[in-house]
C-alpha cells in the first residue's frame, strides 16, 4: 500500500507540500530505497556522476556570536580558542589543490573586525595567487563560510578571491521564525534575525558569490512542515547549493537539556530531506555534510546515495581539531588531505559515482544562469594504491 503510494508521488513531475512531507516522513526500508534511487537519478540526469571535493579548512575557532547549539558559541569557556597563521592555511590548500582537489572551504566562528577581515582578504589573495597551475586555470574554487559580514565585506573577500568559482555558505538553519528566535538567544550587537539572515543572501547575490545556504535537521520542536518550508525557502532564494545535516548535541551548547532525536531516526530523516531537496532543486550542488556522518560511520556515503554530490574532507591541521568541535563525536579527527582524498574516493566509487579531480564543481544552476560554463575532465592525479602508503606519509606526520 504505502509503496504504491511512494510510487505514485515520486512519478510526478512537481511535489506538492503534502508530498513532500509524506515524503520527508518515510521510514520503511523499501520506500526509503525508492526515494534514495529517484533522488540519485535525478542527481545523475541534472549534475552528472562527478562528485566534487571541497577541502575544509577551519581557520579560527573565535566567535563573537551566541549561537546556542554551537560548540564554538562565545559562551562557552571550555574550549581553547585558536587562529591558524596565514602560512599554515595556505600550505593546507595547497597541499589540497596538490592532490587533486579543485575547491576549498574556509570556516571559522563569526568576527567583524577589521583586523580580522582584513586578515581573510589578504589569506585569499594568497591563496588564489599561488593555486593557479596548468591544472586549475583558474586557481583553487573558494567557498567562505564566515557568517554574517556587510555587503562592503563580502564585496572585498570576493575581489581578492579572484576566482570565478566563489562560494558563500550560509545557513539560515531553520525557515521557522519562532525556532530560529529560540535557537539564538543572544541580544544586541549580536543578535541574530532571520529577516535579516535573508537580507545577508541578497548581499552574497549582489557581491557575486554562488549562494549556498542550508538547514539544521531533526532540531527539538522542529516538525516536518518547518522542514517541507525550508525546501521551500531554497526554492525562494534560487540558492545555487545546500549544505545541511543532522542537528547534533553539542558539549558546548546551551540546549542539552533539550536532548536531540534517536540517532537511527535523525539519520533517515537527514537522508529523506536530501533526497526531496534533491528532486525539487534539481541542479544545485549538495553537500553531504560532515555531521552525517558523527551518527554513523558511513553516513556520508549514504548522503552521496541521497543525492549529494558535493563531499568535504576536513583539512584542519589535527593540533586545532579538538578546538572546533560544533558538535559531539565529530568525525575525521585524523584525516590530511591525502589520507582523505583515498577514503572518500573508496566511497564515491563504491556508490557508483567518480570524483571530479581538479575541478573547481560550480554549481549547473549558477553555470546555467550566468552562462559561465566550467569545461575540462576530470584528471586523477593521486598516485596508485602501492605507491600511497610511502607517499602519505609526509603528509600524515607533519
Ligand atoms: N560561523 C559560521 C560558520 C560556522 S558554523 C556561520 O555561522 O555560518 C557552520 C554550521 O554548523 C552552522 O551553520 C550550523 O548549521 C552547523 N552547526 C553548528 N552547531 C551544530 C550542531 N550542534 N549540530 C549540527 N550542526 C551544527
Amino acid at each position: 500500500m504505502s509503496i504504491n503510494k511512494t510510487k505514485t508521488v515520486l512519478s510526478q513531475d512537481t511535489l506538492s507540500d503534502d508530498d513532500i512531507v509524506y515524503l520527508l516522513g518515510l521510514t520503511d526500508p523499501e520506500d526509503c530505497a525508492l526515494l534514495q534511487q529517484k533522488a540519485f537519478d535525478v542527481t545523475t540526469k541534472y549534475m552528472g556522476n562527478y562528485v566534487y571535493y571541497r577541502g575544509l579548512i577551519e581557520v579560527s575557532n573565535i566567535c563573537t556570536a551566541g549561537c546556542r547549539y554551537c560548540g564554538i558559541r562565545r559562551e562557552n569557556h571550555c574550549v581553547e580558542r585558536y587562529t591558524m597563521k596565514t602560512e599554515e592555511i595556505v600550505k593546507e590548500a595547497l597541499d589540497a589543490a596538490k592532490m587533486g582537489y579543485g575547491s576549498i572551504c574556509l570556516q571559522a566562528g563569526e568576527r567583524r573586525d577589521a583586523k580580522f577581515v582584513d586578515w581573510i582578504e589578504a589569506v585569499l589573495e594568497e591563496i588564489h595567487a599561488k593555486s593557479v597551475s596548468e591544472l586549475l586555470p583558474e586557481g583553487l574554487g573558494i567557498t567562505l563560510s564566515l557568517g554574517e559580514q556587510t555587503l562592503e565585506t563580502y564585496k572585498r573577500w570576493a575581489k581578492a578571491a579572484g576566482t570565478m568559482s566563489l562560494r558563500y555558505l550560509a545557513r539560515f538553519e531553520t525557515s521557522n521564525v519562532n525556532l530560529f528566535k529560540i535557537l539564538h538567544a543572544a541580544h544586541g550587537n549580536h543578535e541574530k534575525v532571520l529577516e535579516h539572515r535573508f537580507k545577508i543572501m541578497e548581499n552574497l547575490r549582489e557581491a557575486g558569490y554562488q549562494l549556498g545556504t542550508g538547514v539544521m535537521i531533526g532540531i527539538p520542536t522542529q516538525t516536518l512542515e518547518d522542514l517541507c518550508r525550508d525546501i521551500r525557502m531554497y526554492q525562494k532564494l534560487n540558492v545555487d547549493m545546500v549544505g545541511m545535516g543532522p542537528y547534533l548535541l553539542s558539549e558546548g551548547s546551551d540546549l542539552t537539556e533539550y536532548g536531540m532525536m534517536e540517532p537511527d531516526k535523525l539519520i533517515q530523516l537527514s537522508l529523506n530531506m536530501i533526497a526531496v531537496t534533491r528532486i525539487v532543486l534539481k541542479d544545485v550542488n549538495i553537500a553531504a555534510a560532515t555531521a552525517l556522518q558523527a551518527i554513523r560511520p558511513d553516513g556520508r556515503e549514504l548522503g552521496i546515495r541521497y543525492g549529494a554530490n558535493v563531499m568535504m574532507p576536513n583539512l584542519t591541521p589535527t593540533k586545532y581539531r579538538e578546538g572546533y568541535q560544533l558538535y559531539k563525536n565529530k568525525p575525521g579527527l585524523k584525516d590530511t588531505p591525502a589520507s582523505a582524498a583515498r577514503v572518500f574516493e573508496k566511497s564515491i566509487l563504491r556508490v557508483g559515482r567518480e570524483v571530479g579531480w581538479n575541478l573547481t564543481g560550480s554549481s549547473i544552476r549558477w553555470q546555467n544562469r550566468t552562462g559561465i560554463t566550467e569545461t575540462g575532465d576530470a584528471k586523477r592525479i593521486l598516485p596508485d594504491e602501492e605507491v600511497y602508503e610511502e607517499w602519505l606519509e609526509p603528509a600524515a606526520t607533519k
